[in-house]
């Protein structure tokens, strides 16, 4: 793989980060997954905008080459002749002597590298996925996309054990979001429910634009926080993220959803979604 640091695109055997970077000792820093489709970034615009939101949040200067992003995603896209997966993008407040309080001069570092995946025929979003609830245990700004992913990659490894495909987090009794989703439930009476924007969650790019086109496509939409009896007790549910899209959720802490399947207004989201995606895609 060709993979990009600080300027250059180089093998990846040969991109080195200095020991000292704060991303490294400090999850000093904040990413982005944008998805590939047909060799095109889907909602690149979005995908920028939150990554800018995220520096100014933690007030984290701009690396060199935040010019020439959008061309460095498409280079790397064609350098490693990537036709479906994602673009991975980290920027560090960069290395400096270990100390909690921020350079005076910060140097952050920015690096990038492609994932290849298939994301539009996934097995697992034609089975639909198995999900535990846990405790939302992370800190309070989940707004902003930081590298701090310890207690998610726990949460994934707590579904793990448990034979399930992921986690929901759970406070004060209402589901927050995935470990790295958005989650939704569809109510009997076939609403889409998913909590609305705050602190609490991440705001999904991908969430965004599929309550556009569940709003669009004259699907009723309620943002709002549930609790898990109701998630058990909902006729569908599913989660959405960049390189998931929409994909249904099937059993809840060991309750069947429906007949088991993914159901219908969760697949026929995902359906919109792609064909929006590959129309959307740069
Ligand atoms: N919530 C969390 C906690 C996530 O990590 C992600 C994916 N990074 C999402 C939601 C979905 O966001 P997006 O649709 O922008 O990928």
């Amino acid at each position: 793989r060709i993979v990009y640091v600080n300027g250059e695109f180089l093998p990846e055997e040969d991109a080195k980060i200095s020991i000292f970077d704060r991303g490294f000792l400090m999850a000093d820093g904040v990413y982005e997954v944008t998805s590939v489709l047909n060799g095109k970034l889907v909602d690149y615009d979005g995908h920028l905008t939150r990554l800018e939101r995220s520096l100014t949040a933690l007030d984290m200067p701009e690396p060199e080459g935040m010019d020439a992003l959008l061309e460095i995603h498409r280079e790397l896209v064609k350098r490693n002749n990537l036709k479906e997966g994602g673009v991975y993008l980290q920027i560090t407040r960069g290395a400096a002597d270990r100390d909690f309080l921020y350079p005076e001069h910060p140097k952050p570092s920015l690096v990038m590298f492609t994932l290849a995946m298939t994301l539009k025929k996934s097995p697992k979003a034609e089975k639909g996925l198995k999900i535990i609830s846990i405790e939302d245990q992370r800190w309070g700004r989940r707004d902003i996309k930081t590298v701090q992913l310890l207690y998610p990659s726990m949460g994934k490894m707590m579904a793990k054990d448990a034979g399930a495909d992921d986690a929901w987090m759970v406070e004060d009794g209402f589901v927050t979001e995935g470990t790295s989703n958005n989650a939704y439930i569809v109510t009997r009476a076939g609403t889409i429910v998913t909590r609305q924007l705050s602190n609490d969650i991440l705001h999904g790019i991908t969430r965004a634009a599929v309550l556009r086109f569940a709003r669009e496509a004259q699907m009723q939409v309620e943002e709002r926080p549930f609790t898990m009896d109701e998630a058990k007790d909902a006729a569908e549910a599913f989660i959405t993220s960049a390189t998931t899209f929409v994909t249904g959720v099937v059993e809840i802490d060991g309750v069947t959803l429906g007949d088991g399947a993914p159901g219908p207004v969760s697949r026929r989201l995902r359906e919109i979604y792609i064909e929006e995606a590959e129309k959307m895609a740069v």
